[in-house]
């Protein structure tokens, strides 16, 4: 379409910092088959940069979860930022995908950034179905804390549904993992790469249309799934959110970095 040729070609890298080695199919999955094995998770952040804009996608965790949670923190997911000649104190818009603990931490090292999240994902990590462990258990109060503070500094931008957020990077609403989880859409070279987060957390997620257990809204979820094709140019341009495949599918960022990859670019098949 005419009007995408003048949109912005963004680079968009996806850092790891964590890794959870002791994860087996039967915990990311809600219905499991007799195909039980090792199944890790990676952990990610992804920066998205243009000449003219720089925008965080989630910010991780840090050193306490990791060890209360006992994940493997390979780099604070801010402090790897300067890989790409970024200071913390240049970046000015972050997209929250959604609060859980593996998204929403570190927001005290990010000084002069305005978060962008869904109105949703505020409501219900601050409602009534905090009351319940199942759902809260994948947040962390200081995290949600933090992020309400901003609230009041004037740092925090509500978001509504599905908006363009600048030209060339769109928010999608998909729910169904939390209440308010929201995916990113970005144009590049290649074309509308979606960064699904945990809308869908393994390509399996998505491809065998089987939900991760962590879920509000399974119908969601799985509608979701389809946004998620709708939205993005090929299965190839759809990033889910922690799945080990994505580093080893990716161009790394150098040959030096094994946690940093290159998005905009195809992946290959393994
Ligand atoms: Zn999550
Ligand atoms: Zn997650």
């Amino acid at each position: 379409m005419s009007q995408q040729t003048s949109l912005p070609k963004y680079e968009i890298y996806a850092i790891r910092y964590a890794h959870l080695e002791k994860r087996t199919r039967k915990d990311n999955f809600i219905s499991t088959d007799a195909h039980d094995g090792a199944m890790p998770m990676d952990f990610f952040v992804w920066l998205i940069r243009s000449p003219e804009r720089t925008v965080l996608v989630d910010t991780g965790f840090g050193e306490r979860a990791a060890k209360e949670r006992q994940r493997q923190l390979i780099k604070c997911p801010i402090a790897s930022l300067e890989v790409l000649d970024i200071t913390p104190e240049s970046i000015q818009d972050v997209i929250i995908t959604h609060l859980h603990y593996d998204h929403a931490g570190n927001l005290d090292k990010l000084p002069n950034a305005r978060f962008h999240i869904q109105e949703a994902e505020v409501h219900y990590a601050c409602g009534h179905h905090m009351c319940h462990g199942v759902f809260r258990h994948a947040y962390d109060v200081e995290d949600v804390v933090t992020l309400v503070r901003n609230v009041y500094a004037d740092r925090v931008v509500f978001h509504e549904g599905d908006t363009a957020l600048m030209p060339g990077i769109e928010l999608a609403l998909i729910g169904g993992h939390t209440k308010g989880l929201q995916s990113v859409r970005v144009h590049t070279a290649r074309g509308w790469v979606v960064l699904a987060s945990d809308a869908s957390h393994y390509y399996d997620n998505m491809h065998n249309i089987s939900p991760f257990p962590i879920v509000y809204h399974v119908g969601d979820m799985v509608d979701g799934y389809a946004k998620l094709q709708r939205l993005a140019d090929s299965p190839d341009h759809i990033v889910p959110g922690h799945d080990p495949l994505v580093l080893r599918q990716y161009p790394r960022y150098d040959a030096k970095q094994i946690d940093i990859v290159k998005l905009h670019e195809p992946p290959s098949l393994v």
